[in-house]
């Protein structure tokens, strides 16, 4: 496995791989990786010939007064899951690597877009519901390290996975509006034995914290239980509301957001009729911020 930190060696390696027909598979991560993040790698081990898996704390898609500094970094632990995963190249650059356009330090407090970078991607509708408007200019960040990633790697399909929802819905658009040369598919949710959906946050919780995390799963069983048990139109303020009274009954626990919406639009579904649903949820257990979906198919 082969460890690169630096744009134009990985660039001149890809290159040569690609003119021996050779196709590349992409897993952009932050790191910290989890049994989530290995099935995305296996996953791309069964598909492309060579698998690529970057490992970047993104700055640009971190608020203010979000947990960039804090981000888990185990480097040795995540290379050697990345072995037995068996990726065949990782690209981990530094943050001046990537925004070599920087006007303050890194890692003092995370920096504002218009520090790191003069060009930028974001995009409209898609990004100003659920996690885009809790936490503003998250997926312009999101969308300008993956379009920067995509040109750096150039890979023949990218794997991104379901328990981020919205950011592979707003990748794929990305790819579609500009144009883009890369297919981008996306994975089903890793969970833990109990339901929890694997995340690099769950480091984060103490054990109390821990088995109270299990609420947004059973929130999102019980929205699946009251759709699929009834035989006529669900509201989706029932659907919420049921939601809230298992989610506020757990003790740490603060409601973000719950949404009811169409799969492909994220618009408001009022009443669920015969078709899928997209329940997406963030909680906050203590500080820290989880979360999870389901999608639906009545
Ligand atoms: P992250 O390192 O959190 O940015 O995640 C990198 C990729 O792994 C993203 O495409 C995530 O959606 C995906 N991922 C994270 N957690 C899981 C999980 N539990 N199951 C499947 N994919 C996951």
């Amino acid at each position: 496995m082969l460890v690169i930190n630096k744009i134009n060696p990985l660039k001149a390696k890809i290159g040569a791989l690609k003119r021996k027909g050779l196709t590349i598979g992409f897993v952009p991560t932050m790191g910290a990786l989890h049994e989530g993040h290995l099935s995305l790698m296996r996953r791309a081990g069964r598909e492309t010939d060579i698998v690529v898996v970057s490992i970047f704390v993104n700055p640009m898609q971190f608020g203010p007064k979000e947990d960039y500094k804090r981000y888990p970094r185990p480097v040795q632990q995540d290379l050697h899951l990345c072995r037995s995963a068996g990726v065949d190249i990782v690209f981990s650059p530094s943050d001046k690597e990537i925004y070599p356009f920087t006007a303050r330090p890194f890692r003092t407090s995370p920096q504002a877009s218009d520090t790191l970078t003069r060009t930028f991607v974001d995009m409209y509708k898609l990004t100003e519901t659920m996690c885009g408007k809790s936490r503003p200019g998250h997926f312009r960040g999101v969308l300008t390290v993956v379009n920067k990633l995509f040109n750096i790697v150039e890979p023949d399909i990218a794997y991104f996975g379901q328990k981020d929802y919205q950011q592979a819905l707003v990748i794929k658009q990305m790819v579609t509006d500009l144009n883009m040369d890369v297919q981008v598919k996306v994975m089903p949710i890793v969970r833990e034995k109990d339901g929890l959906a694997m995340s690099s946050r769950n480091k984060y919780l103490t054990p109390a914290e821990r088995q109270e995390a299990i609420c947004l799963y059973r929130a999102l069983l019980k929205a699946t239980e009251l759709i699929c048990s009834s035989r006529r139109p669900v509201s989706a303020v029932k659907i919420i509301g049921a939601m809230k009274g298992i989610i506020n009954s757990v003790r740490h626990s603060r409601i973000d957001y719950i949404a009811v919406v169409d799969p492909q639009t994220l618009e408001p579904i009022k009443t669920i009729t015969y078709r899928q649903v997209l329940i997406a949820l963030a909680v906050y257990i203590g500080k820290t911020r989880l979360i999870d979906n389901f999608l639906i198919c009545k």
